[in-house]
């Protein structure tokens, strides 16, 4: 059983690295950040708690996210262990974290205020369908036009320099505190996210003494055995 928690900047690309990690080592890849979209889109309870507070332009609260995870990681279905992001947001529900779960090891993934400033900036979202593009790694083939819709590619409203300092400040100010209540006892980890995603793997893997992608031994899989 593997337990794990990924922290990083927006533009680090912890989503991309838990999504690797959970694939390949049958860890439940828990997002805050998902679990919430969803229920937005499924129009529940909690979708709709979400929606009001976002459109009061206001951040989802501590206490709700805190619920979520806990009746997430309630479910018992990380047979194999589970890697969250997203989660713990504050000093107190780290501790909780801490109290509840014997945690393996806390990722942190660094990446230079400068280098989030060029990789958000390069994002866009196609008016049409929504589809996501970056235009530093997934530039459209038609500049400014959505490939699946061809419907043009805008900016998002709260991607701009200002609105991104200020992300990036409460960014600090919240995960600091967060990580020195880890740091003291010894689980985290900090990779270096500027390199390209299967080199940041690479480091992850190192760091947590853990095998390399696609050499875990599936011998508790018989039916995906001969799958790598
Ligand atoms: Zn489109």
């Amino acid at each position: 059983m593997r337990k794990y928690v990924i922290m990083g900047v927006q533009g680090s690309g912890k989503g991309t690295q838990a999504a690797i990690m959970a694939a390949d080592l049958d860890l439940v890849h828990i997002a805050v950040g998902d679990i919430f979209r969803w229920n937005v889109q499924h129009h529940t309870k909690l979708g709709a708690q979400v929606r009001r507070t976002m459109a009061a332009g206001l951040l989802v609260g501590d206490d709700l996210v805190e619920g979520v995870v806990r009746d997430r990681l309630g479910q018992h279905d990380w047979n194999y262990g589970f890697i969250i992001d997203g989660f713990p947001r504050n000093e107190r529900q780290a501790e909780f974290f801490l109290e509840s779960y014997d945690i393996d090891g806390v990722i942190h993934l660094d990446l230079p205020d400068g280098e989030v400033r060029r990789r958000v900036l390069a994002r866009r979202l196609c008016s049409g369908c929504g589809m996501d593009y970056n235009l530093i790694a997934s530039s459209p083939r038609e500049p400014g036009r959505c490939d699946a819709c061809g419907a043009v590619l805008v900016a998002r409203e709260d991607d701009t320099e200002e609105a991104l300092a200020v992300r990036l400040r409460e960014y600090h100010e919240k995960t600091n505190p967060v990580l020195s209540i880890f740091r003291r006892k010894e689980y985290v980890v900090t990779v270096d996210a500027t390199p390209s995603p299967p080199e940041v793997q690479r480091q992850i893997r190192k760091r947590l003494g853990l095998p390399s992608a696609g050499e875990q031994p599936r011998g508790h899989h018989p039916d995906e055995t001969g799958k790598i």
